[in-house]
């Protein structure tokens, strides 16, 4: 693909996991990789095994380096179990499924954590080992879990809804305190401010990009760049494409929809691009003060993300 003019400037991406991994995977497509910077949440992020996981960063990782295990949607291609299945014998509870070289990579950054060196750095390192030439930033050094209230008092592990429990829909609030109190990893401010775009991946906005957004400064540093601000719907047709975005959605009171994501990101962005089977929400976009653009935004391959990556640039530039 023949790189546009618009990819001169500097483009930061606000990033969950899986959905945002298939859209940075297009985006650098259609930008120098060297001008994006993708700012990660680490509100999943959780101590499994002696080792630090964080599962977002990871796959963000794992797929711009062309080694994430596409048919199980985390982990590594060809990747063995052999470590998990030991513990398991050994009576351990492991409902977290890592990977052996998984387990390895994660391991490596515990021990460079323990070592005195931060998540930035450690993220930092690991990406340039794996050949990855965006550069990926943790959205905090500091732990910020995202905790998720179920009925009954019942609080959990965002990891432990997710996966443990398989997410149940008894959600009534998402706690993002952790993150609320947390610092800004080095750099990610600075980062924001010299932003010529801002873009928010079609990740879950309540668990993925809001922790992002909860980061004391984080919403300063967008508004001080002046930059337009594009967000990509993760909901087609009234439904995630995969997740439980609807059961976290519904728990904070907001509609399963493309333009219920887009109220929630009003007063930040600019613009929001929604599927074209959803273009008759639109005008409710638009209503809300957000441009829309409606195209096909269901990411079976990385040309439909590269495209969707395209539009998601043309609309931040027609909105500078
Ligand atoms: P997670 O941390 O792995 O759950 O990843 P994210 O928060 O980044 O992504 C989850 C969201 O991505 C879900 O709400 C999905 O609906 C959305 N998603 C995944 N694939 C696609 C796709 O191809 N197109 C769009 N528009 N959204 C997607
Ligand atoms: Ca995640």
């Amino acid at each position: 693909m023949t790189p546009s003019p618009r990819s001169e400037g500097r483009v930061v991406a606000l990033a969950g996991g899986v959905g945002a991994a298939r859209f940075l995977r297009g985006l650098v497509g259609a930008v120098d990789p060297a001008r994006l910077t993708a700012i990660v949440n680490t509100g999943d992020d959780r101590e499994f095994y002696g080792v630090w996981v964080s599962p977002d960063v990871d796959i963000v990782t794992y797929t711009l380096a062309d080694i994430v295990d596409r048919e199980r949607g985390y982990g590594l291609t060809g990747d063995t179990f052999h470590v998990v299945d030991a513990l398991e014998a050994l009576g351990h509870e492991t409902w977290f499924r890592l990977g052996d070289r998984d387990f390895a990579h994660c391991q490596h950054r515990t021990l460079q954590m323990r070592a005195g060196t931060g998540l930035a750095a450690i993220t930092d390192g690991l990406r340039r080992r794996y050949g990855v030439a965006t550069r990926i930033l943790p959205m905090s050094e500091d732990p910020c879990p995202t905790r998720v209230e179920l009925s009954g008092g019942v609080s959990v592990h965002f990891e432990e809804y997710m996966v443990r429990d398989g997410a149940p829909d008894d959600v009534e609030r998402v706690d993002l305190s952790a993150a609320a109190a947390a610092r800004p990893a080095p750099g990610a401010l600075e980062a924001l401010r010299e932003a010529d775009s801002v873009l928010i991946c079609p990740s879950n906005p309540v668990v993925s990009i809001g922790p992002i957004l909860a980061i004391p400064g984080v919403r300063d540093a967008i508004a001080a760049s002046g930059a337009p601000v594009v967000g990509i719907s993760p909901i087609i047709g009234g439904a995630p494409v995969k997740g439980p975005a609807d059961r976290l959605l519904r728990g904070i009171g907001a509609e399963v929809s493309a333009r219920g994501v887009a109220g929630l990101y009003t007063g930040l962005a600019h613009g929001f691009v929604i599927d074209e089977r959803d273009a008759a929400q639109a005008s409710d976009v638009e209503a809300l003060g957000l441009r829309a653009r409606a195209v096909d935004t269901l990411m079976r391959d990385v040309s439909v993300a590269a495209q969707l990556a395209e539009t998601a640039l043309e609309l931040a530039e027609s909105l500078r």
